[in-house]
């Protein structure tokens, strides 16, 4: 099926998008012919043990560029990729949330093509023009081309790890904070804000968290419709040539716990897992603004700023001072028009119908995916920590930011993670 056939609206032309979009059974049978209409010269295979062995290894006669068992998109694995790529006419990703980020990336580096066969429902990266990379020890997005196709076969997605498949849903449910938190932005810093990524996606979403049961049950049309969803996140993202659209104050909070884990050699939880629950955070302070009665708070001097960075994010604090030097420089002007226009802004706010925490809850519970602290294996304390101090990693407005500035945070931290039900 054609992208433009798959999108329930029609797209401003010019977006690097894929072109093909084919999800349902016996999928994986369809990727040499996929292919071959997208690719040129010789290809080149790439996925891990775990992702080859879920899709039953197809083309099994292609070269291959084999990634260890649990691999990281990092710097040097990206490397790898692209030197064992040189002179292929495309890439065949198998996999999904690495896998497909290492394709992605390398094959943008070498300017060529590439088509994936997704091996789970586990992120919305699939067709989004960004990689998210391990640099340096620091969670970065770099730019890439997405997959010219991507084909999602329900028989491998229904039989992939469930907790990958919980931890897609995780991510898909944060789509109507992190939309609200990019109209929160552009309404008081002008950053720009657009309907569309709504449009792709809205009953795309709706559409699998109602067949959230199914997923665990392995009903091919709950996976089928997961499938969509993130696939549509992704193009969701293209078109507002940001992550915006997807990726709010919650993701904040994932991003550092990631964060914090890589720097102390932890392994890292599911992004989707701790964006799910970190959802549940955000709807909670949502209602919680909704009601505020605002005391606007004037930001604290830049050295006092730069000394509370430093205590509070240790060995990180060096890579957080830019963007939040970034965003300190423009809080004053925030705080100011936040005075003026707290009552419209509210409104416009209340009239986007956030959903309550109950309502993100529900489908995480339903197909028993993680939705408090508990499950993830974090303490209330360090919750308390971190939606503390998540903002100061993107220079990026969102609720975090927002509900500091009208005096909501930090005083009511116990109160948001008691309303979140987490
Ligand atoms: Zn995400």
């Amino acid at each position: 099926m054609k992208l433009t056939d798959f999108v329930p609206v029609p797209l401003p032309a010019g977006h690097p998008l894929p072109e093909e979009v084919r999800v349902g059974p016996g999928r994986r049978a369809e990727l040499a012919d996929v292919a071959a209409r997208h690719l040129a010269g010789t290809w080149l295979r790439v996925g891990d043990p775990d992702t080859l062995a879920a899709a039953g290894d197809p083309l099994p006669d292609l070269e291959m560029f084999r990634l260890e068992r649990h691999p990281h998109a990092d710097d040097e694995t990206v490397a790898r990729a692209v030197a064992a790529a040189r002179g292929a006419g495309g890439l065949v990703a198998i996999g999904s949330g690495t896998v497909n980020d290492v394709a992605k990336r390398a094959a943008h580096e070498l300017g060529i093509p590439y088509v994936v066969l997704g091996t789970a429902a586990s992120m919305n990266g699939y067709a989004s023009g960004i990689a998210a990379l391990l640099s340096r020890g620091l969670k970065i997005t770099a730019p890439a081309r997405p997959p010219r196709a991507i084909l999602l076969d329900t028989d491998i997605l229904a039989a992939a790890p469930l907790a990958l498949t919980r931890a897609g849903l995780g991510d898909l449910l944060s789509k109507p904070v992190s939309d609200s938190d990019w109209w929160l932005a552009d309404r008081i810093e002008g950053t720009g804000y657009s309907t569309l990524p709504s449009l792709v996606t809205d009953a795309a979403v709706a559409d699998a968290t109602a067949h959230a049961a199914g997923l665990a049950t392995g009903d091919r049309d709950a996976h089928a419709a997961l499938g969509r969803a993130l696939v549509l996140s992704g193009v969701a993202m293209v078109v507002a040539g940001s992550s915006a659209p997807a990726s709010g104050g919650e993701h904040l909070l994932s991003h550092l716990w990631d964060m914090e884990a890589l720097a102390a050699g932890r392994e890292t939880r599911l992004h989707g897992a701790q964006v799910g629950v970190a959802t549940c955070i955000s709807a909670a302070l949502y209602q919680r603004l909704l009601r505020a009665t605002p005391v606007f708070t004037e930001p604290p001097p830049w050295e006092d700023e730069a000394a509370r960075l430093h205590a509070e994010h240790g060995a990180l604090a060096d890579s957080v001072l830019g963007p939040a030097k970034r965003k300190h420089d423009r809080a004053a002007a925030r705080v100011a028009l936040l005075r003026d226009r707290w009552p419209e802004i509210r409104d416009g706010l209340a009239a986007r119908k956030l959903p309550t925490p109950a309502e993100v809850r529900a489908p995480l519970a339903a197909c028993g995916a993680p939705n408090t602290l508990e499950h993830l294996g974090i303490s209330r304390a360090d919750a308390a920590r971190v939606l503390r101090i998540a903002r100061d990693i993107r220079d990026r407005v969102t609720v975090l930011d927002v509900a500091f500035e009208i005096g909501v945070l930090p005083r009511a931290i116990g109160d948001v993670l008691d309303d979140a039900g987490v």
